[in-house]
């Protein structure tokens, strides 16, 4: 019988979910005591719902933990990494109502503030110092829109929406990084730009 070396045979189709790959491995042995289940998942070749259901009824929490740590560190090692990041929050005054927020402030109430240049200047030279690579600038979303208190900040600074101050300040902070020349002279230099 001949045999044709070229002949390629049709590459399957990847599995289109996660539970799609499980039903293709092999089928798992029955479970006879959590141990087994606890062995199959230290493989770290992924269990079944079935498997996974069975291991948080029956197995001890201790040896659950033990478990996950192993295939952890075998795939990810033990390094956690973070970004350094000063938290600036810009404003808290926002024009929604999210139920579960517990940032965003009316204006009168503790808590509820616009920054100022200087603040966010003073604040982003603070987490350099702290070793921070990056500014995180947390806002509500357009208070001006209802808020009267929000547009006549915006308007002292120079701006009518949140946004464009927001982007203003990044550049601030930015520029201020980059030059490393002190604060009052960027933020001067910052408000002789607006005039022009
Ligand atoms: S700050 Fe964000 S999460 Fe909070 S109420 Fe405003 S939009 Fe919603």
């Amino acid at each position: 019988m001949a045999t044709n070396l070229h002949t390629k045979t049709a590459p399957e189709a990847p599995p289109a979910s996660f539970e799609d790959a499980l039903a293709q491995t092999a089928p798992e042995a029955p479970l006879a005591s959590y141990e087994n289940a606890l062995a199959r998942a230290r493989e770290g070749r992924g269990i079944r719902r079935d498997t996974a259901l069975f291991l948080s009824n029956a197995a001890p929490l201790d040896a659950l933990l033990a478990a996950a740590a192993e295939v952890r560190d075998r795939g990810k090692g033990s390094i956690v990494s973070f970004s350094r990041k000063v938290f600036i929050p810009l404003t808290t005054l926002c024009r929604d109502y999210c139920s579960y927020c517990t940032f965003r402030k009316d204006p009168g109430q503790p808590g509820a503030h616009f920054m100022t240049p200087d603040e966010v200047l003073a604040l982003a030279e603070q987490g350099r110092r702290a070793g921070c690579k990056e500014a995180l600038f947390s806002l509500g979303d357009q208070p001006e829109r209802i808020f009267p208190e929000a547009r006549e900040f915006l308007s002292r600074q120079g701006f009518a929406r949140t946004l464009d101050y927001v982007a203003a300040m990044s550049e601030l902070v930015l520029e201020s990084r980059c030059s490393r020349t002190p604060q009052r002279f960027e933020r001067q230099r910052w408000l002789d730009a607006r005039k022009r």
